[in-house]
């Protein structure tokens, strides 16, 4: 049967192969924090979200426990999502700056969104064999999306896990090394460009560590490398 980003998101959905994220998952799903006491958590892994014909794909670690986790769509429901959807919103790849729930409108245009890892872990940190197992994921939608030009890691995890996966797609070779660091980015051939960025995690955003602007460089960079002008997809 041939694969698709909807047969790929069923079964993300249905996914059970990582049982420690599984077992957190419905836990906190089923403690809840007190702000979110009334509402009902999606507690199942995320699928990825966003325009099917995208040529800028984000990449980011995991969903957040109260965030995608409680909402089932990706960095909605919490202040990283907020950060991030904002600064797309800006860049003229999102048609609203928030990202609140799955019904609240959002649509992403030239832009798709995509977790390493679906599932929300303790700490906000999958191990490596969690985030090794669920690549297939990420790796079929990088299939299917044919048309990307620019990727966005959203942290240093994010890229090693990219790169990874575009080793194990013999895309690239097994030994060159990707730096990591905020705004660097790297020529991987046949028009692809691989941008990194920090993560806007609380812990960077409310730290100063990454602001507004410093995020609406790198998709300006992006918006350069597409030849798109922020106002508008295509
Ligand atoms: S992290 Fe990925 S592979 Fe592991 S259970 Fe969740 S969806 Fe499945």
């Amino acid at each position: 049967m041939r694969d698709s980003l909807g047969r790929v998101a069923r079964e993300v959905v249905g996914c059970e192969r990582c049982p420690r994220l599984r077992a957190w998952c419905r836990r906190v799903a089923r403690l809840k924090v007190k702000r979110f006491r009334n509402e009902e958590y999606w507690g199942r892994p995320v699928p990825g979200f966003g325009d099917p014909r995208a040529r800028l794909l984000v990449v980011g670690l995991a969903p957040a426990a109260h965030g995608g986790n409680r909402t089932g769509r990706v960095f909605t429901g919490d202040r990283s999502g907020d950060f991030l959807f904002a600064a797309l919103h800006r860049a003229g790849f999102a048609n609203q700056p928030t990202s609140v729930g799955r019904e609240d409108g959002l649509r992403l245009a030239d832009c798709y969104v995509a977790p390493l890892a679906r599932c929300a872990p303790p700490a906000n940190k999958p191990t490596r064999s969690e985030i090794g197992r669920c690549r297939e994921y990420l790796a079929r939608e990088w299939r299917l999306l044919c048309e990307v030009r620019a990727v966005l890691a959203l942290g240093k995890l994010a890229l090693d896990g990219f790169v990874a996966l575009l080793r194990e797609e013999g895309r690239l070779p097994p030994r060159k090394a990707y730096a990591f660091g905020h705004g660097v980015s790297h020529d991987l051939g046949e028009e692809l460009r691989l941008f990194a960025s920090y993560h806007p995690s609380q812990q960077n955003t409310f730290t100063g560590k990454l602001t507004p602007a410093r995020l609406d460089l790198v998709l300006a960079a992006i918006n350069r490398h597409l030849g798109r002008h922020a106002t508008g997809a295509r």
